[in-house]
């Protein structure tokens, strides 16, 4: 219902697999966020917490209801349309990388530019390593970088496009605490930086923490909506408290 929400899903319903093994994993998700904040998403494992990201990025189609993401339905989209609204608005950055293991980290994170026919690709993908404190590794292929080198390497090609959203599944689940904690800081800061929203998976509770909302699922609904207050040490609740 929120006017401008960034992502306004409004009961969706998805279920995935063939004939018996086939599961009914969102179960009637209403969910709108306001565009520019930050939004972690916990629960169990198998409570369809990367399904629902999958669905906001338009990687996955609902079932049932309405996904309008940066003000766009996404229902009637073709499959091309639904890939070219991905490369505009959407950056995704996975636990295990995702690069493409025989381009170097500048090719990886050239590579939706280029597909957006755009001619300042590599200029631009070179900016974007920089940033993230890769400017060293420009010509590396991803074999010849450390875990968390490959995961500055993709958050610099979420980020290349100039998203409006920004989409995490657990993107410290493979890195040590340390590393771990320079990827987030540098996802946040990027985030305020640029006014994106972000819809951050994590196991971790500190990290949901640092974000403007806190959504709990399990088995496929929301069983928790929790609002950080901007003074630190209380919360307001709109849920169930933790
Ligand atoms: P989470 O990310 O919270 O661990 P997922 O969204 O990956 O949960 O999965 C939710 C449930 O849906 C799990 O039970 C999983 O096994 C099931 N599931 C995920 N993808 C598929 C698929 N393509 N086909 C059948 N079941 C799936
Ligand atoms: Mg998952």
């Amino acid at each position: 219902m929120t006017d401008g929400a960034a992502i306004d899903l409004k009961d969706v319903h998805l279920s995935l697999g063939e004939g018996a093994g086939r599961v009914h994993i969102l179960k009637g998700i209403n969910l709108q966020i306001e565009a520019g904040k930050a939004v972690g998403l916990v629960g169990p494992s198998g409570s369809g917490k990367s399904t629902l990201l999958m669905v906001m990025a338009g990687l996955e189609r609902s079932d049932q209801g309405t996904v309008v993401v940066a003000g766009a339905d996404l229902s009637p989209l073709s499959e091309d349309e639904l890939a070219q609204f991905r490369g505009a608005n959407v950056g995704i950055i996975f636990q295990s990388f995702h690069l493409i293991p025989n381009m170097t980290a500048l090719e990886n994170v050239a590579v939706p530019l280029e597909l957006a026919g755009d001619r300042q690709a590599f200029a631009k993908a070179e900016r974007e390593l920089t940033a993230v404190g890769l400017a060293h590794r420009l010509h590396h292929y991803p074999s010849q970088m450390s875990g968390g080198e490959q995961q500055r390497v993709a958050v610099a090609r979420a980020l290349v496009v100039q998203p409006k959203i920004l989409i995490a599944d657990e993107p410290t689940g493979n890195l040590d605490d340390t590393t771990g904690t320079q990827i987030v800081d540098l996802m946040f800061k990027a985030q305020r930086a640029r006014g994106m929203t972000l819809v951050l998976v994590t196991h971790d509770p500190s990290l949901a923490e640092q974000c403007d909302r806190m959504i709990r699922l399990r088995s496929g609904e929301i069983e928790e909506d929790r609002l950080r207050s901007t003074t630190p040490g209380t919360s307001a609740t709109l849920g169930v408290d933790a």
